[in-house]
């Protein structure tokens, strides 16, 4: 658990947040914090100074009076300093004479302890200071200042002030400061776990919506939201899970049409056999007839066979086909020439209208002869007797791409079928007279191969007039041109 917890995305950003917070709150606050007690520290020291140099000029006169002239002060100074320190804090106060004994104060200094440095330098004749500690441990500011009267030394005095006695002040501002930088802490994490929700929500929205896709809820979204990159990462998740949606539900399609494709041709034959096994088998010209169809219906089952095998071939290499640079008049002339016994025995004029001059394409030369093949085949089938099929190549320099056009003065196939011609299984209504015998992918296949080569494959028809199948490749070398038309009779 406490490793779920550390290993959580929103937990590892507060911790770092709180880490880059405090030590920079820490580091902003001890400066502070410093700088705030040494500016306490100095100020006490001031005061000290100038009120040891004031007090020290005030005790000339009774010190001369004490030294020169042997009268006893001690009242008087008593009452002197009761006047200059009423109203302060704790302050230690001695004076001494000028061989260094203690004169009079309110420390109880032993009289023969040596004499403290700052003393000695007062004594000297300038001012002394010193910090260390009193004899209770507490950290002590004792400024001495000498007591003279024209260049004579009559002694000096001496003040000791407890620091912690006149901090109170300056303590209460460093705890308010604690105060601000713990409160300041407490702002960064609440601000970095709504900062790092923000973040964690949306990818674990995502997850979810992954483990319901996974599931088999192919229709789950995300919902894009927080910063700006996961709004992108949702919107592509979302775009790769319809495409997935699509593709699933397609294939679930193609599962169900190819196995309806399959199972047509199956009872056929399965009938047959049985009719055969029941006693047709005993009366030749029944029995003739129907091995006659089971032969038709074991080549339509392998045409279909054949051909599912080919498209999924086709779009399982999808982009690692092997091209090399064509020229579509050989192919398109060699069609013609393979098509040309089949459109004389269906009484159809084959024509060919080539540029003299074409630009070369970048293409695979089987799969792309697969599709005019496709498409000169389906021209053929379902254009009826005395009828013409146009084979035509352009060049459309200014557009970069070479078009086939394959055209017949056939059937036509009516508007509301035309969107959906180029599905897999997908037949129109033909005439019956015309009826084929296709497996319905040939067009599938063809416009998976056009699409391969990054080219468009389009139809456009009119029923009773004829139709009209369009390729355009994309070009890769351009010469110059001029147009001839082969008609050819069937
Ligand atoms: P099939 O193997 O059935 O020919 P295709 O995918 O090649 O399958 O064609 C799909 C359907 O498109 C055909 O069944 C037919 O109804 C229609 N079709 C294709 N080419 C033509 C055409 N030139 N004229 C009229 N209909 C056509």
């Amino acid at each position: 658990m406490k490793q779920r917890l550390f290993a959580s995305l929103a937990v590892r950003l507060v911790i770092s947040h709180l880490i880059v917070g405090a030590l920079s709150v820490g580091l902003i606050a001890s400066i502070a914090g410093h700088f705030i007690l040494e500016t306490g520290r100095r100020e006490i020291e001031n005061i000290y100074e100038d009120t040891a140099f004031l007090i020290g000029n005030d005790l000339e006169v009774p010190l001369i009076l004490y030294v020169d002239e042997g009268k006893v002060v001690n009242e008087q100074i008593l009452a002197l300093m009761n006047h200059s320190l009423t109203g302060r804090g704790r302050v230690g106060y001695s004076i001494y004479l000028a061989d260094g004994a203690v004169f009079m104060g309110n420390e109880n200094l032993d009289p023969a302890a040596p004499i403290m440095p700052e003393v000695k330098i007062a004594l000297s004749g300038m001012d002394g200071e010193s910090i260390r500690d009193n004899l209770a441990g507490e950290e002590t500011f004792f400024v001495a200042v000498p007591i003279k009267h024209q260049d004579k030394l009559y002694g000096a005095l001496r003040f000791a002030v407890v620091y912690d006695d006149y901090l109170g002040a300056t303590y209460q501002t460093l705890y308010l400061l604690c105060f601000t930088s713990i409160l300041l802490l407490i702002g960064i994490g609440v601000g970095s776990w709504w900062f790092s929700r923000t973040i964690s929500q949306p990818i674990h929205d995502l997850t979810v919506v992954a483990i319901r896709m996974s599931n088999g809820e192919l229709q789950a979204r995300a919902m894009p939201k927080g910063p700006q990159e996961l709004q992108q990462f949702a919107a592509t998740f979302n775009m790769m899970a319809g495409y997935l949606q699509t593709n699933m539900e397609g294939l679930r399609a193609f599962v169900a049409n190819a196995s309806h494709e399959l199972r047509t041709p199956l009872t056929a034959i399965r009938l047959h056999v049985d009719a055969l096994a029941e006693g047709a088998v005993a009366e030749p010209e029944v029995a003739m007839r129907f091995l006659g169809q089971l032969q038709s219906e074991i080549e339509r089952m392998n045409r279909t066979v054949n051909d599912l095998l080919d498209l999924s071939r086709i779009e399982a290499n999808r982009g690692r086909i092997e091209m090399e640079e064509l020229d579509l008049r050989d192919i398109l002339q060699e069609t013609r020439d393979f098509w040309r016994v089949r459109s004389q025995q269906a009484a159809i004029e084959l024509r060919l209208s080539l540029p003299s001059i074409n630009p070369t394409i970048f293409g695979n030369e089987d799969q792309l002869r697969r599709v005019i093949n496709n498409l000169v085949d389906n021209a053929i089938k379902h254009t009826p007797a005395n009828g013409w099929v146009e084979i035509s190549l352009f060049s459309l320099v200014q557009r970069g791409v070479m078009r086939i056009e394959v055209r017949d003065s056939g059937v036509g196939i009516p508007a509301e079928y035309l969107a959906r011609i180029f599905e897999r299984f997908y037949r129109a209504e033909v005439p019956h007279d015309l009826k084929t015998s296709g497996s319905g992918l040939g067009l599938a296949i063809a416009k998976s191969i056009v699409e391969a080569h990054n080219g468009r494959i389009g139809v456009s028809s009119l029923v009773g007039v004829g139709s009209t199948f369009w390729v355009e490749l994309q070009i890769r070398q351009v010469p110059s041109f001029d147009r001839k038309t082969i008609p050819i009779r069937g």
